[in-house]
């Protein structure tokens, strides 16, 4: 049976890229409709889903063709983390609000509106055969059946501080909130400059993000995790993912130096060559 929310929740801030203030509401959604985006930049409502997808870089963007939405993945990763089907998601800006950086203020605020399930609506499923691998130099991903939905997530970075860490992880709703949400985005100050000349991370600082500088980690309160960005990184894979439309079933999968670009690649050849059970 599928589910949304119980009630309408808010969340305002301001955007990670755009650096302009923000607003989501979540709101029930009535039908089985996935994630969508509605709100005055629309006519109609904007489905979060692989074929509206319009960049990659730092971040996943969907566009209707007119008004693009920026970094949809922390809040599309807490409500699939969450394992809530449909969501009307209300944005008056460009952006969702950054919060702290991670998927945990959209997850709490999701967990505070309550889950309903939606009696006659199905839930089909992604389930795979065999097994299914993609790969692009040293980019590697694979999925194979196995039982409930798991995870095994490598992020590597040549910096004395990150090196090489991996997280092996069970998705269950709790397990979710606990383990992935809290873990926060994260750069390098090397890279700060080149962002913003950009036009991106204009909203960032570290009320909102994990800088990596050369001799230390900046991280408000301290790292929350000392795999931190490993986490971070499953916590992204999730939410691309979801685009997909359908949540996984009795799979497991593997990704070694993952990124937004590659996420929703392999989001697609799994929508492709899946089972919808
Ligand atoms: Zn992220």
């Amino acid at each position: 049976m599928r589910t949304t929310i119980k009630a309408a929740v808010t969340i305002e801030g301001i955007g990670l890229h755009k650096g302009k203030p923000a607003k989501v509401t979540f709101l029930p959604a009535e039908g089985p409709t996935g994630y969508r985006f509605l709100g005055p930049l629309f006519k109609e409502p904007l489905p979060a889903r692989l074929d509206k997808v319009s960049g990659t870089v730092r971040g996943t963007n969907i566009t209707d063709g007119t008004a693009t939405i920026y970094t949809v993945e922390h809040l599309l990763s807490a409500a699939a983390g969450l394992g809530i089907d449909d969501l009307d998601i209300e944005i008056t800006g460009e952006e969702p609000p950054a919060a702290d950086g991670s998927a945990l203020p959209f997850a709490m605020a999701l967990r505070q509106a309550g889950l309903q399930e939606k009696p006659g609506q199905e839930r089909p499923e992604l389930t795979l055969d065999g097994k299914l691998e993609m790969s692009k130099g040293d980019i590697k991903y694979c999925a194979y059946p196995s039982p409930g939905v798991s995870f095994r997530l490598t992020y590597e970075y040549p910096h004395k501080l990150v090196g090489k860490q991996t997280i092996e992880f069970s998705l269950t709703p709790e397990e979710y909130l606990v383990r992935v949400a809290p873990a926060r985005t994260f750069g390098f100050s090397h890279e700060l400059e080149a962002l913003k000349a950009a036009g991106l991370a204009l909203g960032g600082s570290l009320e909102n993000a994990v800088v990596i500088a050369e001799h230390e980690v900046l991280a408000k309160g301290g790292l929350r995790f000392a795999d931190e960005f490993a986490r971070h990184k499953l916590l992204d894979l999730i939410g691309d993912l979801a685009l997909s439309g359908l949540p996984l079933r009795d799979v497991r999968i593997e990704a070694e130096r993952p990124g937004h670009a590659a996420n929703v690649n392999f989001a697609k050849l799994l929508l492709e060559k899946a089972k919808k059970a």
